[in-house]
């Protein structure tokens, strides 16, 4: 979907301070870096700390150096997603007045105890749509069940349709993989998808890369993009890292972390080498993320998992 036709191509690189950056970040972001700067671009660097008990203190600065190191840049000071909340507040109030979102009281256990069927997904998180028309607001709601109340997307029933730039199409039934799903937390926190929507949209984003296990996720912001009357950027979702046996990269991720690497002297040129290796470029050297700008090219750009072994990590941090 690239609705949106601004002059500059505006990026965005999008970490969440809950774990250290490894590989497979490094390979996102500097293929959503190489998106953006390859066309004049300007990359907005966002860090989504909304999510309270997960994250973890000291990672921002943290995320910080890794960016550094690597020989990522952006434009403009760093967005931290917690400063300013009032633009989703003001999204869920124009959600609610629409009639496309309502109040939630389930707790979690309440909705694995409403599972009838086995699900494709996973079937603990399948919203039933116990509270859908149950209350006239979320004051009512709270004072009614005595809980914090959640708000929840209206989600109609069928396929969701995005087109992917380097994907294609991909088709996703939220209402029967997720159902009603939330764009608030209790407590008024607003959730990942309406965040990253709003917020997308606030920083003017029109290109987003990031790793294919948010392709469900797209479809999600795609809704909360059209309940919104938001145009959807352009989407591309890479393929992520993956170990020997096929396994996410994430699973290893403080074994692998960037900081782990970087302490134990490792040259970031090799990095972004090996990422470079993997992304359809010929490179034979060492080099830094903005030697490679002008010969990137998507059309080069593997569409099946990134493998890293053991023995080529041995390669990785062993010569370099
Ligand atoms: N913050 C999310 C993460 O680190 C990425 C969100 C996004 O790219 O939309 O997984």
């Amino acid at each position: 979907m690239s609705a949106m036709t601004a002059a500059i191509p505006v990026g965005r690189l999008a970490p969440s301070p809950t774990g250290y950056l490894h590989l497979g970040h490094a390979r996102s972001f500097l293929l959503a870096w190489w998106d953006v700067r390859s066309r004049g671009g300007r990359i907005v660097l966002r860090i989504e700390d909304l999510d309270r008990e997960r994250v973890k203190p000291g990672l921002v600065d943290q995320l910080l150096r890794d960016l550094e190191w690597l020989g990522l840049d952006w434009d403009g000071p760093v967005w931290i997603q917690s400063a300013d909340t009032s633009a989703f507040d003001d999204a869920l109030a124009r959600l609610t007045a629409r009639g496309l979102a309502y109040p939630c009281v389930c707790t979690r256990k309440e909705i694995e105890a409403a599972q009838t069927a086995p699900h494709a997904s996973d079937p603990s998180s399948r919203y039933p749509g116990t509270c859908r028309g149950r209350f006239a607001s979320l004051d009512e709601a709270e004072r009614i069940s005595g809980r914090p109340a959640a708000m929840r997307l209206v989600v109609e029933p069928g396929a969701v349709e995005l087109d992917d730039a380097f994907v294609g199409r991909f088709r996703c039934d939220v209402q029967h993989d997720a159902g009603d799903f939330p764009v608030s937390r209790r407590a008024g926190e607003p959730a990942y998808q309406l965040a990253v929507v709003v917020d997308d949209a606030r920083a003017g984003v029109t290109d987003v890369v990031r790793g294919d296990d948010l392709l469900p996720s797209a479809a999600r912001q795609l809704l909360v993009q059209r309940a919104l009357g938001l145009a959807s950027p352009t989407w591309r979702h890479v393929p992520l890292v993956v170990d020997e046996h096929g396994r996410r990269f994430a699973k290893r991720s403080d074994d692998l972390s960037l900081a782990r690497l970087a302490a134990a002297g490792v040259d970031p040129r090799s990095i972004v080498r090996w990422v470079a290796e993997r992304s359809g470029f010929d490179v034979r050297e060492r080099c830094a993320p903005g030697d490679l700008v002008r010969s990137f090219d998507w059309t080069r750009v593997p569409r099946t998992p990134v493998v890293c072994g053991a023995a080529e990590l041995v390669g990785l941090t062993g010569a370099g």
